[in-house]
């Protein structure tokens, strides 16, 4: 059983991982990296083996850092089959859409700026445009379902539930070379909106996602304590509250603990804009595979109410719309895309109210340093937005504990059960997994950091301390997305 890490190795995105094993060559994800400069270059990158020698790809979820690259792999030759989970293939398709108008948009836009320069040719094409998704999705296989096999050759593969955004799986791989466990993104147990994830069997060998490996998240009732507490005093500011926030499984959870709220009387009834058309777009999928849900959420679904609707919320969906709102008098609550307000609308919400002592800024995701959102996060009292220098008067909370990916607790709970198989850590800074690997050598496990170059035997090859020699570690550069 042999493993070449593509993306996701010391670093957080950028997912993609070709096994080989039982004679077939499986893709694992196929993601986009996101971050600084450095690290998107590398998504122009070639495939180090040819895309029609591939067997199949499979799937773990529908995040843009675990399927961002798959239009690439499908104009570079791959033809065969994408297997996922039927929500992943819904998801899947909008976070494409959206990533491949982004990308035309900022192409046009790179092009008049050269334009003036007498540059042009020097702008990079687009990764990928619309056409390229619609061919990408039509080879998508909604097969993978919970606790359900599905035969690639000699390889059986296993989808389990991995709890962390909807239709997210673990995948369980069967061959007669043994057997090894990919676990995607795995969800935190403590919040969220999907269920916990399923206990793994045991394996032969698990790749397993590092995100938060140092960290121990705040209990949910801490967190929504503190989530009511700020937007309280928020209100009383009387400005808006800006909530940037990612499309999928964070904006559907916002909203549901912004209703529990209100219907308690814990906030006051202030409106509340979605100003995020993909979010508004991936809210239905949740509506469709609401079983999939905590139990809270899926009887409310069934009783026929929209636990995703406070009743003061106004969902916007022209750009003429989200001006307006600007326009709008005293307290209101905007939750706009992107998370880390690298772009989206949230930029023009922050230009129009940043500037103000009366603004709230609450933060609800993962910031990476270099990005807009961390430079507000690190105290920038000026930030360049939009063309124009705008000045950070607003308040700013950071509430840490929605997070969607396990915390350390989480990600040993998940191992516990996976017997004596040799442990491969992936999707995680360099510096967090060496926080790891020795809390997983006194727990009496063999553990590795994947390397970013070359194939690696996994059960064969174990590295002294853990980590793969010669490798230059990328540390403190801040890059990466973590969703
Ligand atoms: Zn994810």
């Amino acid at each position: 059983m042999n493993l070449q890490s593509l993306g996701a190795a010391g670093t957080v995105t950028g997912s993609c991982h070709l096994l080989t094993l039982g004679g077939q060559r499986l893709l694992v994800d196929c993601g986009l990296f996101q971050g600084d400069e450095h690290l998107e270059a590398r998504n122009r990158e070639a495939f180090p083996f040819e895309a029609g020698d591939l067997s199949a790809v499979l799937l773990t979820h529908a995040h843009l850092d675990h399927v961002g690259r798959l239009p690439l792999l499908i104009r570079r030759g791959y033809k065969g089959p994408i297997y996922c989970t039927p929500p992943t293939l819904k998801l899947a398709e909008t976070v494409l859409l959206d990533s491949a108008r982004l990308q035309v948009e900022g192409y046009k836009q790179d092009v008049q700026r050269a334009r003036r320069m007498n540059r042009e040719a020097d702008v990079p094409q687009p990764l990928y445009d619309e056409e390229d998704v619609h061919r990408t999705v039509a080879l998508m296989r909604p097969l993978l379902e919970f606790g359900q096999t599905l035969t690639v050759g000699q390889v059986k593969v296993r989808a389990e539930r991995a709890g962390h955004i909807l239709g997210s799986a673990y995948l369980i791989l069967d061959s007669s070379e043994g057997r090894v466990i990919c676990s995607g993104d795995l969800g935190n147990r403590e919040s969220g909106l999907q269920q916990d994830f399923t206990p793994p069997p045991e394996a032969d060998a698990v790749l397993i996602e590092t995100t938060y490996a140092n960290r121990t998240h705040r209990p949910l009732a801490e967190t929504l304590a503190e989530f009511r507490d700020v937007l309280n005093q928020s209100v009383r500011l009387g400005g808006k509250i800006l909530i940037p926030s990612f499309a999928i499984e964070r904006a559907q959870a916002i909203l549901y603990y912004l209703k529990t709220l209100m219907d308690a009387g814990d906030v006051p009834r202030v409106p509340i804009f979605l100003d995020s058309p993909m979010a508004a777009r991936a809210t239905h999928e949740y509506f469709e595979f609401g079983d999939e849900l905590i139990p809270k959420v899926r009887e409310a679904l069934r009783s026929g109410q929209d636990p995703f609707k406070p009743s003061t919320l106004h969902v916007v969906t022209s750009s003429a719309e989200s001006q307006r709102i600007n326009r709008y008098d005293g307290a209101a609550i905007i939750i706009a895309g992107n998370g880390m307000m690298s772009g989206g609308r949230i930029q023009h919400h922050l230009k129009h109210q940043l500037w103000k002592p009366s603004t709230s800024l609450v933060i609800v995701s993962y910031q990476s340093p270099s990005s807009l959102g961390g430079r507000i996060v690190a105290g920038a009292d000026h930030v360049h937005l939009l063309g124009e220098d705008v000045a950070v008067k607003a308040h700013v909370h950071t509430i840490g504990g929605f997070s969607a990916h396990a915390d350390q607790d989480d990600l040993l709970s998940w191992l516990d059960t996976t017997g004596q198989a040799h442990i491969w850590l992936v999707h995680g800074e360099a510096q967090v997994m060496d926080e790891f690997l020795p809390i997983l050598a006194e727990r009496g496990r063999v553990a590795d950091r994947v390397p970013r170059r070359g194939a690696v035997n996994l059960e064969q090859t174990h590295f002294a301390g853990g980590k793969p020699p010669g490798e230059v570690d990328e540390v403190s550069r801040g890059v990466g997305q973590a969703e």
